[in-house]
């Protein structure tokens, strides 16, 4: 942790970098909150009462935040939903209606899904990143950029296949996502599986191998070899490929 800035003056520019050093990389609220004011008010005049939260006064008129809710009413909410969706636009409103993954307070976008969802292949990554949240679209960075040229060698576009990600907002800093949050986004990835119906489905990466095929192994030891991903009956072919990043 860097330094606290020595001046209650600091140009703005000069404050921003300091919260930058020390791993802030997110705005959560649209109007900052001075935190220690209340505590000055107090020291000032014990009578006074403590400032009102603007998070506090969102939470009272939202409900309980989602951790709040049992993990596992939290899961079953997202099946209700992502059963009921008859294709995928009705699965797109879904997503973003639903409020069981805490990382959603945090995203800019809800990152869906991209390319042709009736393409015979459907590939899926692992959680959006800085650039695919502010655009709202699957591996549009530097690793989707690689992705698109992997594919484009074998004469692939977005047009020849479905792509989304096993989380549909970002994690704050790219952090590995937490099997709750995983376990919350699971139903509607399932169903768009379901929807799509592909031929070939590819996991990008360790945590999608990992959950969709239900195995502990890692990456370095899935990948390469072809799994069957049981969908209705139907028997996929699915393949773990090293993530691009
Ligand atoms: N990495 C992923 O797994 N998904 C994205 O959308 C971007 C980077």
């Amino acid at each position: 942790m860097p330094d606290a800035p020595k001046s209650d003056a600091l140009d703005p520019l000069s404050a921003l970098a300091w919260q930058i050093d020390a791993g802030a990389d997110e705005a959560v609220g649209d109007t900052p909150v001075d935190r220690t004011k209340a505590a000055k008010e107090a020291a000032r005049n014990p009578a006074a009462r403590p400032m009102p939260d603007p998070h506090a006064r969102r939470e009272l008129a939202e409900g309980p935040a989602p951790a709040l809710q049992s993990a596992g009413a939290i899961v079953e909410s997202a099946r209700r939903l992502a059963e009921a969706a008859r294709d995928m636009e009705s699965l797109r409103a879904a997503v973003e209606s639903y409020d069981g993954c805490a990382l959603k307070k945090t995203a800019m976008n809800t990152v869906f899904g991209d390319g042709n969802p009736s393409a015979h292949v459907m590939l899926i990554g692992e959680a959006p990143g800085a650039d695919e949240d502010r655009q709202g679209k699957p591996f549009v960075g530097v690793s989707g950029q690689l992705l698109d040229r992997m594919m484009g060698l074998i004469g692939f576009d977005r047009e020849s296949f479905f792509i989304t990600n096993m989380l549909f907002w970002r994690p704050p800093g790219n952090r590995t996502p937490t099997q709750g949050e995983i376990a919350a986004c699971l139903p509607f990835v399932q169903r768009m599986v379901e929807l799509v119906d592909p031929a070939i489905l590819i996991f990008v990466g360790g945590a999608s191998a990992k959950t969709m095929l239900g195995r502990s192994e890692g990456i370095m030891r899935l990948r390469g070899k072809w799994y069957v991903y049981e969908c209705n009956g139907r028997n996929i072919p699915a393949r773990p490929i090293f993530h691009p990043a």
